[in-house]
């Protein structure tokens, strides 16, 4: 049963200052309204916000942006983590009874990444380590998107108008989308990073989700 467009739901989790771009970036996570309970897809930074205050970040709650949704973090059955950089599963431990989804190989390359470990190997976290490809929950599936990070996965959501994507950092704006190349230092493996743009592009998606990009890009119907 796919589910209503809106029933992807964008979460303000703060904003990073990038130093080297000299840019301020906003930080999203998504909550996926399912029929058969609610999902969350990243979860921000998470604190103490010392840990990474070069990025000058501000506070972010994700219970308080869930609060705004009338969701209690209890309330969350599932959490997928694109990836393991430190802005997209900094609050994972505000989760401890939703299994986390996210692929074997990023797990094992963590030790890679600026996060703090204790924001991910905390008392009682539940990761489902995935090899590929896969189905979380019906109707939504993450796909893998090498490129930013070795295993690094976005999530594509069947929607009554199609199919709906989450990018993660596999694409930042909705002009990276459209064929803006991406900026090398921000790609761990770059000719992997351009087929992940592209298999994304051939899903031929009617919305496609940022985590670092206030818009959504929207499927324009041919007039
Ligand atoms: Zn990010």
């Amino acid at each position: 049963m796919p589910l209503a467009p809106d029933a992807i739901v964008r979460l303000n989790l703060g904003r990073l200052w990038l130093s080297y771009l000299k840019m301020q970036i906003p930080v999203h996570g998504f909550l996926i309204k399912h029929p058969d309970g609610a999902g969350l897809v990243d979860t921000g930074y998470g604190t103490p916000l010392e840990l990474i205050k070069d990025y000058r970040p501000v506070n972010a709650s994700v219970a308080d942006a869930l609060a705004r949704h009338d969701i209690h973090p209890s309330d969350i059955r599932w959490v997928i983590n694109s990836h393991l950089h430190f802005d997209h599963c900094g609050q994972n431990a505000v989760f401890p009874q939703a299994p986390e989804y996210l692929q074997h190989r990023e797990w094992e390359n963590r030790q890679q990444y600026e996060t703090p470990a204790a924001w991910l190997e905390y008392a009682g976290a539940r990761f489902e380590l995935l090899d590929g490809d896969a189905e979380v929950v019906p109707g939504v599936r993450v796909v893998t998107t090498p490129g930013h990070t070795i295993g690094h996965h976005s999530i594509e959501i069947e929607t009554t108008d199609g199919p709906a994507l989450i990018a993660g950092d596999a694409c930042w704006t909705v002009e990276m989308f459209e064929g803006k190349p991406p900026q090398g230092p921000m790609m761990d493996d770059m000719p992997a990073a351009l087929r992940s743009l592209q298999r994304l592009r051939e899903v031929k998606p009617t919305a496609v989700h940022f985590c670092h990009d206030k818009r959504t890009w929207m499927h324009k119907t041919a007039l």
